[in-house]
């Protein structure tokens, strides 16, 4: 894969510490900040989350807490069918089944929860907040995350939908010529099984700064049953500490696992760094990982003055923020661009 190195990364990668510290100056510049106004009340989203972060501000407006603003807003995507990376209707594993992985945190108890390769249960965002709420516990996976669900009244149903069981199909027919499944006469054969990765984070600070955020996904598509990703692992997919800020990932999992991302954007914030600096400086310890050839990958922050961000390995990706009067899609800050 042919890349383009974006400015900002070229600079600060090459030139000397004198003006990799300017650079910081103009990079920090590029962090957005919400009006401060009467609400100062602020929720962003990965790029899928415009109506969850919508319902979230509706929440907070109507006084809600942030933990219930960014659990509701993300519990809409993973009942939306249509989003296939998230909840219902998100593709399975590489038996067919689908399986979920989310985490909550708490910032003003600091209090986590999570559930990871989760089936038969929509909603894992709501799950991983009773995991948080109604147990001594953080995480909870497979049977035992679905046996707690089911003892609190969660219904059992089929996660696939007709267009995420075809894709599935499809994917398993195309995989091999030396297997004994095979594709229907006539049907157009993608040249190159497609394996889409999705996942929603949504992060909310309210007026007296409290912060909470979710990351819900079903994980990469057709992955190896029993695979966890990085969005239930605290730290990795999710961090929320009140008195800095929080930040959240959607992308590669392994990649963001072995720079335990999140935390590492939320500790570049409690050093000084603004949410798009923090984002961009993690993300360069993942190309650094990967030697040149890294998989995408995206960071979501805000900070307790309310400045935010999200930035993403790859140029492309986009994000939602909701500054208490509109919902918006921005363009993701970027380290690199795919030739
Ligand atoms: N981060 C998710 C995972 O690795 C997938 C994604 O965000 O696309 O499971």
């Amino acid at each position: 894969m042919g890349a383009t190195i974006s400015r900002r990364f070229l600079l600060s990668s090459t030139l000397a510490s004198s003006i990799s510290s300017l650079l910081e100056l103009d990079m920090m510049g590029q962090s957005q900040s919400a009006p401060q106004g009467p609400s100062q009340l602020l929720v962003i989203s990965s790029g899928n989350g415009i109506k969850a972060v919508e319902k979230a501000m509706a929440i907070l407006k109507a006084g809600g807490s942030t933990l219930d603003a960014v659990v509701e807003g993300v519990v809409l995507v993973e009942d939306d069918p249509e989003d296939d990376g998230v909840g219902y209707g998100g593709l399975p594993n590489a038996d067919g089944e689908v399986e979920l992985d989310a985490s909550v945190m708490y910032g003003p108890t600091g209090a986590a929860g999570a559930v990871g390769a989760l089936r038969y249960i929509r909603n894992p965002s709501r799950l991983a907040r009773l995991v948080m709420e109604r147990t001594n516990r953080v995480f909870l996976v497979g049977e035992g995350a679905l046996q707690f669900a089911l003892a609190h009244g969660f219904h059992k149903e089929d996660l696939l939908t007709e267009k995420s069981r075809q894709r599935w199909l499809q994917w398993k027919e195309e995989l091999s010529d030396k297997d004994d499944w095979v594709a229907p006469p006539k049907k157009e054969i993608s040249q190159k099984p497609e394996r889409p990765q999705g996942t929603i984070n949504c992060l909310a600070i309210d007026a007296q700064g409290d912060i909470s955020g979710v990351t819900s996904t079903s994980g990469i598509a057709f992955k190896m049953p029993g695979r966890v990703g990085d969005s239930p692992i605290i730290g990795a997919g999710l961090y929320v500490d009140n008195k800095v800020g929080a930040a959240g990932s959607t992308g590669n999992g392994e990649a963001n696992i072995r720079v335990v991302g999140a935390h590492t954007v939320v500790e570049f914030m409690r050093q000084g760094m603004a949410p798009e600096p923090a984002c961009l400086e993690t993300l360069r310890r993942v190309v650094n990982l990967y030697k040149g050839n890294p998989p995408n990958l995206s960071f979501y922050a805000l900070n307790k003055k309310r400045e935010f961000a999200a930035a993403s390995l790859f140029k492309g990706a986009k994000y939602c923020v909701h500054d208490g009067t509109r919902a918006m899609i921005r363009p993701c800050a970027w380290l690199l661009e795919k030739k």
